[in-house]
């Protein structure tokens, strides 16, 4: 069983300098009794968080009761915050079908994303603006969806404040402030009959949209820049509310993994080179989980692997080699799949300026690609597996999204394998659910209009 675990191993000529580099990288391989060990630490913060005790774990109540059933009609917009691209949507629903999509991207600086917060902001209505003009429906009426994807206490499912910004986000001026409210007011400033009816996370679009496609979706996962997961719970585990709740039965709770630990009870997964990543980071010493995960840090996490293999002299390269990118650990995990080298080859060429490369170390970089990738889905696996056993239902469809899940050629199948191991006795599936932020955000502002006709919000 622990041996199902490992990676796989590092075939090279020279058996010795293969056997040094696997022993330099042990601490980034887990085996199947520090997974438990894993599941059961993630567990006990679950239930501190949702008890509102101290825990990593934000576990934030998102007022989000119901999944879609098909009624879902009218025009919305939707913002999608958090990722690598800002984007205003337009969704026309009809029968809980998507009936027509409009989407423009936007473009947010440094200065937006590090400036005071209220720049940000005018920034967003401006770019609504700009999107209703383009489409000649600057003097509709709408109700918005924003999508914010970072961790928030949540008020209601339309009100919220930001806890912490995380990924390449870190705007000042935001303490305390209700970011939908802020929204609304820079919208009612440009004279724009647009009002914010619902504010979520990404992982909770994600859930949402993938209801509409399967019913037995109970768990959203994003795996993108950043990393998080949401699923149902019932309503009476549940201990903060700020709203009457007696008739709801289960509501999406909104995990933020990518903060687990960050408490010290993870600190025994901690490597040498995850310090180094957390301490070149935007946000040093927060959403540590999220940098064993994130597309924002795998790239990172290879970079920094590979050059204390060439401080050991393992790798033949300048330790201060230019940075490789997270596209790099999917082009690599792509070609070992495939039994090739040659674009690994030339794109390490390009980052050490060197031609001094060869065959046998463009194996070794695929390699620690493959064991920082390996580590990553075993980690996402133990947190959904842990949700598995604890929401034992007979089957859980898990919805998931994010540039990672979509574009790294083998961690899908990584996923299913170690889900599988962790959880054994339960049914799964996972099932892409493509633009959570944008789909699910409508559908969402939908249920919640269905929710205020009955009084339920
Ligand atoms: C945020 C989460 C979000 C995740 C994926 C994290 O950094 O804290 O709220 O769901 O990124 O976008
Ligand atoms: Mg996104």
């Amino acid at each position: 069983w622990e041996d199902l675990f490992l990676p796989t191993p590092l075939k090279l000529e020279n058996r010795l300098r293969a056997q040094k580099i696997e022993a330099r990288l042990s601490k980034l391989m887990l085996c199947g009794s520090t997974l438990r060990r894993v599941g059961e630490v993630f567990e006990k913060e679950i239930e501190a968080g949702l008890r509102q005790q101290p825990s990593s774990l934000q576990m934030e109540n998102t007022y989000v009761p119901e999944l879609p059933d098909g009624t879902e009609e009218g025009s919305f917009l939707a913002l999608d915050l958090g990722g690598t691209n800002f984007r205003v949507l337009f969704l026309e629903l009809k029968a809980g079908q998507l009936l027509r999509e409009k989407v423009k991207h936007y473009h947010i600086n440094d200065a937006l994303r590090l400036g005071p917060g209220e720049d940000l902001f005018n920034f967003l209505a401006d770019c609504v603006q700009d999107f209703l003009v383009s489409q000649s429906i600057e003097k509709e009426t709408f109700s918005l969806g924003f999508t914010f994807s970072f961790p928030m206490r949540q008020h209601s499912i339309s009100s919220g404040e930001l806890i912490t910004w995380t990924k390449s986000f870190n705007c000042g001026g935001m303490d305390g402030v209700d970011v939908a409210a802020l929204l609304q007011r820079c919208l009612s400033a440009r004279s724009l009959d647009v009002t914010v009816r619902v504010l979520l996370n990404d992982t909770t679009g994600t859930l949402v949209a993938g209801a509409h496609i399967d019913r037995n979706v109970g768990i959203g996962v994003i795996l993108g820049t950043g990393s998080n997961g949401c699923y149902m719970e019932r309503a009476s585990r549940v201990l903060h509310w700020e709203r009457p709740h007696s008739a709801v039965h289960d509501v999406c709770i909104d995990i933020e993994w990518g903060a687990f630990g960050d408490n010290g009870c993870l600190d025994f997964l901690r490597t040498e080179f995850d310090d180094e990543v957390d301490a070149k980071s935007l946000l040093a010493a927060s959403f540590t989980f999220e940098k064993y995960i994130g597309g924002k840090y795998l790239g990172d996490l290879l970079t920094f692997t590979l050059s204390a293999l060439a401080r050991d002299g393992l790798f033949p390269a300048d330790p201060n080699f230019r940075k490789l990118q997270t596209s790099h650990v999917s082009l690599f995990e792509e070609e070992s799949c495939a039994g090739e080298v040659s674009r690994t080859l030339s794109a390490l060429r390009e980052a050490c300026n060197s031609d001094l490369l060869s065959t046998a170390d463009a194996l070794v970089a695929q390699y620690v690609a493959h064991v920082i990738s390996n580590r990553a889905a075993q980690l996402v696996s133990v947190c959904i597996s842990t949700l598995l056993k604890r929401m034992d239902r007979p089957y859980v469809a898990v919805a998931v999204d994010g540039s990672v899940f979509k574009h790294h050629p083998r961690i899908a199948k990584l996923m299913n394998k170690y889900i599988a191991l962790l959880a054994p006795a339960h049914q799964f599936s996972l099932m892409i659910a493509e633009d959570g932020s944008g789909k699910g955000s409508a559908l969402t502002a939908a249920i919640a209009a269905r929710m205020a006709t009955r009084g339920v919000a």
